[in-house]
């Protein structure tokens, strides 16, 4: 094999002409890497610090012109370099101490679980089907291990870190205690795992786009802005900005990360509207007990 990752990749795209390009691209890295778990680790920090601070990118570009400040969901709050720069260094911080030493654990674990690594890979139809449940289980982690840390001790010594922000931005995603970035982090790594383990049948290119469109969700969120044509507006039940600013703001309801329905089904929407909503309803229901007790008398 070729001594340099160019001149592998130069090899993998004459003999294997059948697979698409990005399967190419994957057969290189593996067989230049001649290491695979050094290649999947490589992979996952790469992955995660590329896609992550290249997500953050386009928001603290945002944040610096003022024509898009109409769309800022807390617009008397734009961050300054100085709370950039200190969010920027704890969460690198973060990605070194906390996250890279498990990321090396993680091939021989997918040997054990069966993970392939081969191409081709599954078809998109089924890697979506995973995206989507993957999306679901995490949301479902995230909303009842968020609510437990906002209990007093949990949020005291741990979750207090990422609520230093109450107008979030981009960066602030991950800026948070490393037992919060452990457990939360479980949403998103824990399931395709336990999936894994029962179906025999997982690739680690569906787990990659996975942990890829994760991050996405998670910048989104944090970014601060509310556009017309933000995911949530076509999508009523996907949570978006919108929903995670109000939790920064009032530090209490919207729990969950991706999606809507366990805040409104649990009646834990954050904000003065949900507020307003939740009292009416309970307004309604102890009027209606009353009428029903007055009648109950009535005919006693
Ligand atoms: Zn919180
Ligand atoms: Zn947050």
């Amino acid at each position: 094999m070729n001594s340099t990752l160019i001149g592998t990749a130069r090899e993998v795209f004459e003999h294997y002409p059948h697979l698409t390009v990005l399967e190419k691209l994957w057969k290189s890295w593996y067989d230049y890497m001649d290491n695979d778990v050094l290649a999947t680790g490589l992979l996952f920090f790469l992955t995660h610090e590329i896609v992550y601070f290249g997500r953050c990118l386009p928001w603290m570009v945002i944040d610096r012109i003022p024509f898009f400040r109409r769309w800022k969901i807390q617009p008397t709050y734009i961050p300054s370099e100085k709370e950039q720069w200190e969010c920027l260094k704890s969460v690198l911080r973060s990605h070194f101490l906390v996250e890279a030493l498990p990321i090396w654990t993680f091939h021989p674990m997918c040997q054990k679980l069966g993970i392939s690594v081969d191409v081709p890979f599954p078809s998109w139809t089924k890697m979506c089907l995973e995206f989507c449940l993957f999306f679901v289980l995490e949301d479902f982690w995230h909303y009842w291990a968020h609510r437990l840390f906002h209990y007093g001790p949990f949020y005291k010594y741990v979750h207090k870190q990422h609520h230093r922000y109450s107008a979030p931005f981009g960066l602030t995603a991950e800026y948070a205690h490393p037992i919060e970035v452990m457990s939360l982090g479980f949403g998103t790594i824990g399931f395709p795992i336990i999936y894994a383990y029962f179906t025999r049948n997982l690739h680690l290119f569906t787990i990659t786009c996975w942990v890829c469109l994760r991050l996405f969700q998670a910048v989104d969120a944090h970014s601060g802005y509310d556009f017309p044509w933000s995911l949530h507006h076509f999508v009523p039940f996907w949570a978006g900005a919108e929903h995670h600013d109000l939790h920064h703001h009032y530090f209490i309801g919207n729990y969950a990360s991706s999606f809507r329905w366990w805040d409104y089904t649990l009646d834990t929407e954050a904000g003065p509207e949900a507020k307003k909503q939740r009292e009416q309803r309970w307004k309604e229901k102890e009027e209606k007990k009353l009428r029903e007790q007055l009648l109950k008398e009535k005919l006693q």
